[in-house]
């Protein structure tokens, strides 16, 4: 089947009904309720670029096996040009929400086209996974597929470490195996997108790593999101059926965190990708080098997302007339900077990528973990409070959409107008400072960039322990010696 449009998307949707609840209420169509559906009508408006008269043919490359238009975030990238015209198409995606949804599909699309390209590495224990993971990479592919995932298991107590945790049925375990699959039992976080997902994956994460005991814990896989025994359980919406004037991006781009629960539920064998070893779970996703390709996506949407952020600063400057005050200049240009630092970084990820071992051309990981830990940790934390800075009480006072058809909106006009807007022009404009910086949908945005890729001090750890400090060392040892 040729790339999908939104249409089939969401008929996809409506087919496969799955077990979503949300507020003590249980879902029967996540298509049309409310809190759901202007979100997944987002996801369909990605869908529908792909066959744009003016960007489909850039969104999308040959299927291998059909020669059908698919979704270009499928192919394997086989030179630096594919890296830099994989990552227009991921750009394109990620400007139709200005950043602001993470999970669109192209996240786990290159992910798992990683996986198949190193589909030797699955092999290691059973041969057959190997071919499960093409198989499924040719499904995603031919399909369509829109992908949810869910990696870290649910934590009884953190005064443990995370690999003592995994017992007591709240981890995500192998109770048995049988003829048609595994059957697992437990619970995971958080799978974003998860509700309006067509498929989720299930895998380890190096952040979370398992202990060389817990093999019942150790696997990879993927079903469908209507899987018997497959629950949903969801945070509250942030979209408040607002209109899209009071509530821009929350009315938008809601895209649902949920936190899964697995009730007995089978996983049929061709779906079993890894199985029983902690060892090859641990290593996978540096190995299949699918970091690295995630990463690329990532950093790609934080530079979109950064850009998005300088434009708004930089109107909410004009609008408050505020350009000539040194301190929000300084603001504006430490933003110019993290935008070429993070630019640079996706920049050099793809001068430097090399073929690796699986034939595929691989950007380089080092820019990409910095341009990654740099905007959970700094940038993106610091920009929203920006936003804060900048607008102080013009993020408070703030009309509603209705209020601009009422007796007062002459008086509006009068007091709330500025040298360079309308009050209607300025009330917009801060109703999208606030929907960034100060309502739940901007809260969860700092949240989920602090936190999607896995906490920021483990991630630190993990850069401490596995770069190779030698060089730099080297470089003291040698200063030390020297005699002129
Ligand atoms: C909005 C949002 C969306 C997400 N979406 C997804 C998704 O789609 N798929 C998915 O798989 N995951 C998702 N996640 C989950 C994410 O991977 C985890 O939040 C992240 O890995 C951190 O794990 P945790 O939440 O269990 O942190 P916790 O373990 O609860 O850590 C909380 C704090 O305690 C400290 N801490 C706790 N234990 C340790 C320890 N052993 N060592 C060092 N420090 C420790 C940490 O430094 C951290 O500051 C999402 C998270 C958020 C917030």
């Amino acid at each position: 089947m040729p790339a999908k449009t939104g249409k089939q998307y969401i008929a996809g949707l409506k087919d496969r009904p799955r077990e979503v609840w949300i507020r003590g209420e249980r879902v029967d169509d996540v298509t049309s309720y409310p809190g759901f559906r202007n979100g997944v009508n987002s996801v369909a408006a990605l869908y529908d670029l792909q066959h744009d008269p003016k960007v489909g043919k850039d969104m999308t490359f040959a299927s291998p096996s059909t020669g059908d238009q698919v979704g270009l975030s499928f192919m394997v990238p086989k030179s630096e040009d594919d890296l830099k015209r994989r990552r227009q198409m991921m750009a394109n995606w990620a400007w139709t929400s200005c950043g602001m949804m993470a999970r669109t599909p192209d996240f786990l699309n290159v992910g798992i086209t990683a996986w198949a390209a190193a589909s030797d590495y699955f092999a290691q224990d059973r041969p057959e996974f190997k071919q499960n993971v093409l198989n499924y990479h040719e499904f995603l592919r031919e399909n369509d597929v829109t992908l949810t995932h869910t990696l870290v298991n649910l934590q009884r107590n953190r005064s443990q470490s995370v690999v003592d945790n995994l017992d007591n049925q709240v981890a995500l375990t192998v109770m048995k195996e049988t003829d048609a699959g595994i059957i697992v039992k437990g619970s995971r976080i958080l799978a974003t997108l998860g509700p309006i997902s067509d498929e989720i994956a299930v895998y380890p994460t190096r952040t979370h790593l398992i202990g060389k005991d817990a093999w019942r814990q150790a696997f990879s896989f993927s079903i469908p999101c209507d899987t018997p025994g497959l629950k949903f359980l969801c945070r509250e919406s942030f979209d408040n059926d607002r209109s899209h004037f009071d509530h821009p991006l929350g009315s938008r781009f809601e895209e649902m965190d949920a936190v899964v629960f697995f009730d007995d539920v089978l996983v049929p064998w061709e779906r079993v990708f890894l199985l029983g070893d902690p060892e090859l779970c641990n290593n996978y996703s540096s190995n299949t080098h699918a970091l690295a390709h995630t990463g690329h996506q990532v950093v790609t949407r934080t530079v979109v997302k950064t850009e998005f952020m300088l434009g708004l600063l930089c109107r909410m400057v004009e609008t408050l007339g505020s350009g000539g005050i040194p301190h929000v200049q300084e603001r504006v240009g430490d933003v110019i900077v993290y935008l070429h630092t993070l630019k640079a970084c996706l920049r050099a990820a793809e001068a430097d990528a090399q073929m690796d071992e699986w034939g595929v051309m691989c950007p380089s990981r080092e820019p990409l973990v910095a341009a990654r830990n740099m905007f959970a940790k700094t940038v993106y934390p610091r920009l929203a409070e920006m936003v804060q800075q900048i607008g102080s009480s013009s993020l408070m006072a703030l009309p509603a959409e209705a209020d601009f058809d009422t007796p007062i909106a002459p008086e509006m006009e009068k007091y709330m107008s500025t040298e360079t807007a309308t009050a209607k022009e300025r009330t917009r404009l801060f109703h999208l400072a606030w929907d960034v910086a100060c309502s739940a949908f901007a809260g969860r945005q700092v949240l989920y960039e602090r936190f999607f890729g896995g906490d920021p001090v483990r991630n630190a750890i993990l850069l401490y322990e596995n770069y190779d400090k030698e060089p730099a060392m080297q470089r003291i040892r040698d200063f030390l010696e020297r005699t002129d």
